[in-house]
């Protein structure tokens, strides 16, 4: 009897995982801890994979894109996180933040101004919602934006924006108040780059993800026209929600591949150190924790390509997004944590990926929905909570 594997990649996600995972190998592994040690944003990496076509894997082709769908994106962004997530979150925060509002929300004319530069590879774009005083509760945004004459004049500041300014950044989507007839209502707005009054500010020092570019933005007296309301005026929480279960699968397969990564990784190292006369493998403490952890990992796998898989059947998928980037990003964590622990001392020096691993692993529980706002999520989608 044979029995279908529960999921198999198809031959042509095959064929673009074993190209990415080429590409990573020759082109971001021998740079990645210099990247990491300058806080250098790998600009001509970014552009060579925007070439390859891995910022448009998701996107229709009459958009520029490829159209491979979820699954293949997911692919993706797990390959580059085996081995650099900097690269792996600069792509999937264009994909997911930049590119999918707009093709969710935009007019015609929105998508072929900024979507299509952006599914060919040739522009990047952000999203920017968090502000200094809060990114869970994106309602209690203060950022405004006025009417003046036909046109929009925001004012605000925006905390943590990815993307927003790097050669290549073309436009930031910004969430802002607006005065309507029946409140003030949160709307999104599409700004470019280099208008007058949108100033991204010098990058933060993070703790991991050094070679991504991360921002404050800064709105002073920023005016753009009536048409760069981006959706319904006043439906801006929408504009940015909606695409968020996507970036969300995107930030599970980040944790997969950086997972996958660490546990190459300690598995290497163990066969090879040498204590108390034998290989640490050999020591059952090691060979089970190794073994917890594929066993994980092929369990925050499936999670992912399961949501990715509704996504593309244009299913419901908010609440698989969920699960799979909570449980996703927790082993992630664990697994960079016991990847250092295996290396023992070595692993706390600054000469090999295992402290860069561990540094990128955290955040993957915080952005895009914190571990704790993916559990309301989750419980509200089971009845347990309004
Ligand atoms: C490197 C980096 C890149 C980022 N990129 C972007 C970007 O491109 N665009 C963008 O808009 N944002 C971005 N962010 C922001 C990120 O999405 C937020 O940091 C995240 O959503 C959490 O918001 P916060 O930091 O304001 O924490 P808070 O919302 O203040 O939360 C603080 C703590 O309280 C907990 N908490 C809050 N509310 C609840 C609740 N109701 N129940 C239980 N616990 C709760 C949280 O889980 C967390 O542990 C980025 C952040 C970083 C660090």
């Amino acid at each position: 009897m044979t029995v279908t594997p529960l999921f198999e990649l198809d031959d042509e996600q095959k064929a673009l995982q074993e190209t990415i995972r080429e590409f990573a190998e020759s082109e971001i592994a021998p740079h990645a801890a210099e990247w990491d040690e300058h806080h250098t944003f790998p600009i001509d990496v970014i552009r060579k994979l925007g070439e390859l076509g891995a910022m448009g894997v998701v996107f229709p082709e009459e958009y520029g894109g490829l159209g491979a769908g979820a699954i293949a994106q997911a692919v993706v962004i797990e390959e580059l996180a085996r081995i650099d997530s900097s690269v792996a979150i600069t792509v999937g925060a264009s994909v997911s933040l930049g590119g999918e509002p707009l093709l969710l929300f935009g007019t015609e004319e929105q998508k072929q101004r900024f979507l299509v530069p952006l599914a060919q590879g040739m522009t990047l774009g952000a999203f920017a919602s968090t502000e200094p005083g809060g990114g869970s509760d994106i309602q209690a945004a203060t950022t405004t934006a006025r009417r003046d004459n036909g046109a929009w004049v925001i004012n605000g500041t925006k905390a943590f924006i990815t993307n927003a300014g790097t050669e290549l950044s073309a436009f930031c989507i910004a969430t802002a108040r607006t005065q309507l007839d029946n409140g003030t209502k949160l709307s999104a707005f599409i700004i470019p780059n280099g208008t007058p009054g949108y100033e991204p500010q010098k990058p933060y020092r993070k703790l991991g993800w050094h070679a991504s570019d991360t921002r404050e933005l800064v709105f002073h007296d920023c005016r753009v026209p009536g048409d760069a309301v981006l959706g319904d005026l006043g439906k801006g929480a929408r504009v940015f929600l909606t695409p968020l279960d996507g970036g969300r699968v995107g930030v599970a397969a980040m944790s997969v591949g950086l997972a996958q990564g660490a546990l190459e990784q300690a598995m290497a190292y163990a066969k090879e150190r040498v204590a108390f006369g034998a290989p640490i493998a050999r020591q059952q403490a090691i060979s089970f924790k190794l073994a917890e952890l594929k066993t994980r990992i092929e369990a925050a796998r499936l999670l992912t390509y399961r949501a990715a898989a509704l996504k593309e059947a244009g299913q419901p998928f908010t609440e698989a997004a969920a699960a799979a980037k909570l449980f996703a990003s927790e082993v992630a964590v664990r697994a960079a944590e016991e990847n250092l622990q295996i290396h023992g001392g070595f692993g706390y020096i600054e000469e090999s990926a295992v402290p860069r691993f561990y540094r990128d692993a955290k955040i993957l529980t915080i952005g895009e929905g914190t571990s704790e706002i993916l559990k309301h999520v989750i419980a509200r989608k089971m009845g347990l909570s309004e």
